[in-house]
């Protein structure tokens, strides 16, 4: 009864790495200085490994130190690029192009600007949540100042081809920024290579603390000026004001560092894994994955399931797995999420949609639990029994 569910909820957070903590430790009480403290050695102690964290994060995406603005995590580094863009950039045009499936922390703020009379095109995707590449470039006209993609979808897990969009924007001198938050650690993310001009990325989704958070704004080719949305100390070089949070700091390094080293194997075990739950429960009727077969993350599979009540299976599968619903339950209703609305599923509102959500500590013994669960409880809602308990 007390045993808690096996986590598989990764896209939404994932746990603290246990070296990430004891790279952080010291940094909450022994080199606790401000590091904009320059008078003293408790500044510069603070100062350093800020400076050294700064220095791993840029190595991780290619690009250099200066160029890395710590926020507060994905939310508020997307909310800075694309407000920060708009303000600067207003005068040459008031038009920003971003995609239907993009997460609520660049769809809403996007959404905001329309209200200051910007205007915003929101793409539709393909069946598979890919975006279409021409309808992206016939969408860019003379006024527009943005193109926003995500690099890896937080639902369905899709990647986008980023170094296209990329190579796109920079043809008609449009800024590009994507939202990586889903996909620092688990893609190789070299913005120089992919063409982007602002990258966000978040810790607490690579094993990092929460709160922590960066926005790599390109200094050249083209010098990208963002207005600060947070002022005051005028710390990040005016960029985002507020003391440097050091703990978080090290540790978002700590864990992009982990995360590099491991990428390789880690990544392979976890579609493996994958693989090998969604073969199990494949073997259903009217099973669906949705989103791309193959370009997606590896530890990403979205399911929706014909024949039984969304709620209901989540409720049968609570006490075994930790997981999302493909679908947004607010208060009581229980609507398709705007992402699969998006994939274009007509039938969507009849599917029960679940999103498992694989990472580091996912054991093969995890899936294979899973996996007898999640077949057993569709089997028997789908025989109009209700599970109350699975062995
Ligand atoms: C989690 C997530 C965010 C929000 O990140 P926070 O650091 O929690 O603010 C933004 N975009 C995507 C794609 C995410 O998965």
């Amino acid at each position: 009864m007390s045993q808690r569910p096996i986590y598989l909820d990764c896209h939404a957070t994932t746990p603290m790495d246990e070296r990430v903590l004891s790279a952080m430790l010291p940094y909450f009480t022994e080199y606790f200085g401000n590091a904009s403290s320059i008078t003293h050695m408790y500044g510069w102690e603070a100062e350093a490994g800020i400076k050294k964290a700064r220095e791993t994060i840029a190595n991780a995406i290619n690009c250099s130190p200066e160029e890395i603005v710590f926020t507060s995590g994905a939310t508020e580094a997307n909310n800075l690029a694309i407000k920060g863009v708009a303000e600067t950039y207003f005068h040459q045009g008031k038009h920003i192009i971003t995609v239907q499936t993009e997460h609520r922390a660049v769809l809403d703020p996007c959404h905001y600007l329309e209200t200051l009379g910007f205007e915003i095109t929101f793409l539709p995707v393909k069946k598979d949540g890919l975006i279409d590449l021409q309808l992206l470039e016939k969408t860019i006209r003379t006024n527009t100042i943005l193109v926003s993609v995500m690099a890896a979808n937080n639902e369905i897990g899709v990647i986008q081809p980023l170094e296209k969009i990329g190579e796109i924007c920079h043809n008609h001198n449009v800024l590009f920024h994507s939202d990586g938050a889903q996909a620092l650690g688990k893609i190789p993310l070299d913005v120089l290579r992919l063409n982007i001009d602002l990258l966000s990325l978040t810790a607490h989704k690579v094993y990092g603390p929460k709160g922590i958070g960066a926005l790599y704004v390109r200094r050249r080719n083209p010098r990208v000026r963002l207005a600060a949305q947070l002022h005051g100390g005028g710390q990040e070089r005016g960029m985002r004001s507020g003391t440097l949070y050091t703990p978080q700091i090290v540790g978002f390094a700590k864990a992009v560092d982990l995360a590099i080293a491991e990428m390789d194997w880690e990544l392979q075990r976890q579609e493996q894994l994958r693989d090998r739950l969604w073969k199990q429960l494949s073997e259903l009727d009217d099973i669906y994955l949705n989103g791309h077969g193959t370009q997606r993350l590896a530890g990403n599979l979205n399911i929706s399931v014909a024949g039984v009540d969304g709620s209901a299976l989540l409720l049968g599968l609570q006490s075994i797995v930790a997981l999302s619903s493909g679908s947004a339950c607010s208060s009581t209703v229980t609507a398709p999420s705007h992402v699969l609305t998006a994939l274009g599923h007509d039938e969507s509102l009849a599917y029960a949609s679940l999103r498992f959500g694989l990472g580091r500590f996912t054991t093969s013994e995890d899936i294979e639990r899973v996996a007898q669960s999640t077949l057993a409880t569709i089997k028997s809602l789908r025989q109009g029994r209700v599970m109350t308990k699975i062995p």
